[in-house]
């Protein structure tokens, strides 16, 4: 610490990359709040361009052009730049492979390169690292990631012993110096470029949180200010499902889907939708507006008072379910166990389980009309164990003739969120 780790290249038109500032464990806060790093500059098409090779990267130049419907030529420009800038690289590696798998995309037929091994462009590691900070219940997950989202150390899950915002930003703070003082043998930089923190809440300014029911925090919290005035890091605060629904657009199962709805079950539920590889925007879709929705009009009763609402997957709902059929203390954890060894209780909810996350796929998918379905989440596991509750659940709410869902049940991780975290600070260090 107390050393600047300004490392910009502004003399050949770059931002600056780190904007560090000095500042001490208990020491002044930043004037203001701190810009978070931009990468480069260049015209909206550049920006677009080094976005798409991001997602889809290894891809080629042919692709690319059809994909952003730009010529060859001013293709060929946008990506000389590019290069020269540092920002993407050319791999003609024979194993690699074009394409993320999920780019449902088609290249025309391209002739001209048959026989030759194609070139190929992906973003290229400058070296800058960013800290993805996720907070769940009582424990907060950390990790650091490359600029690919990859991650570059293993990710430090920790008990918060005290929810108070000064206490959580203070824990913050010494995770990022943890990280610095690592030793790393890759020699990778380990002092985070910027620190992106999500949760499940309302945010402002991406900084402030103004509603974090969980948290129990009252007004409007400087939570990024907070962070930074610790350990003088950009930071930035977002809420938990939109950096996984940015996160799944760009590196995760989203990747070259037209539109994509993300279900999550877990502590809670949430919903939101991607279209054409941007989340939707919309000032009140982090208060939870999937939250109760009618799902199974004979399921246990909401804390608000709904019958067979959507809160009977949470994992509160489904602990107190699982312990009245049951007659003794249970979590959701033990549903989850006792259904894997074919206890008939377990296997019972769980099957009416999955035939109620049917219905709530179907009714989102019907209104909002994605290709695709991810199902995501603390408890998405347990949708894989009866898919076909699942299916029975959602074709009985969709009419015979429409196609069905696709659907994708996805692996769950906290360290997945961390990085999802990080992935907005990426974000807006490229676009
Ligand atoms: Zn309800």
């Amino acid at each position: 610490m107390g050393k600047s780790t300004d490392t910009g290249r502004s003399d050949k038109g770059f931002s600056v990359k780190n904007s560090r500032v000095t500042a001490g464990r208990n020491g002044s806060a930043p004037d203001a709040a701190l810009p978070l790093p931009r990468w480069f500059h260049g015209s909206y098409h550049t920006h677009l361009v080094a976005e798409t090779i991001a997602k889809h990267g290894p891809i080629a130049r042919t692709t690319l052009a059809q994909l952003l419907g730009l010529s060859q030529g001013a293709l060929s420009r946008i990506t000389s730049d590019l290069i020269y800038q540092n920002v993407i690289e050319e791999v003609n590696h024979p194993d690699m492979k074009p394409d993320k798998s999920a780019f449902t995309f088609t290249a025309q037929k391209n002739n001209a390169g048959r026989g030759r091994p194609q070139t190929l462009l992906r973003l290229k590691s400058d070296g800058t690292c960013f800290m993805g900070i996720n907070l769940h219940g009582s424990e907060l997950t950390a990790i650091l990631t490359n600029v690919s989202c990859e991650p570059i150390s293993s990710a430090t899950t920790l008990r918060l012993t005290s929810t108070e915002p000064q206490d959580i930003a203070e824990l913050i703070a010494d995770l990022a110096r943890t990280f610095e003082n690592q030793s790393d043998k890759r020699a990778e930089p380990r002092t985070p470029s910027a620190i992106s923190v999500s949760l499940g809440g309302h945010m402002k300014d991406d900084r402030c949180v103004t509603h974090a029911p969980y948290l129990h925090w009252d007004g409007e919290i400087d939570l990024a200010g907070m962070v930074e005035q610790r350990c003088g890091i950009p930071t930035a605060a977002f809420n938990d499902m939109d950096s996984l629904m940015l996160y799944e657009s760009w590196f995760g199962d989203g990747v070259g889907l037209p539109r994509f709805a993300m279900l999550t079950i877990g502590a809670g539920i949430g919903y939101a939708l991607c279209e054409n590889g941007k989340p939707v925007d919309y000032p009140d879709k982090s208060y939870g507006l999937a939250g109760h929705i009618l799902i199974d009009p004979e399921g246990p009763r909401c804390y608000a008072g709904h019958i067979g609402c959507s809160q009977c997957l949470t994992s509160d709902s489904l602990a107190q379910e699982y312990t009245e059929l049951s007659g003794s203390p249970m979590t959701v954890e033990d549903l989850i166990a006792d259904a894997k060894t074919d206890k008939p209780q377990a296997r019972t909810l769980v099957n009416r389980v999955c035939f109620r996350l049917g219905t709530l796929i179907a009714i989102t998918a019907n209104f909002t009309m994605p290709t695709t379905v991810l199902i995501n989440g603390e408890t998405s596991c347990i949708a894989k164990l009866n898919t076909e509750s699942v299916r029975n659940g959602i074709s009985w709410y969709r009419p015979s003739q429409a196609s069905p869902v696709d659907f994708r049940i996805l692996d769950f991780s906290w360290q997945k969120w961390a990085r999802a975290a990080a992935g907005r600070v990426i974000e807006r260090y490229i676009d």
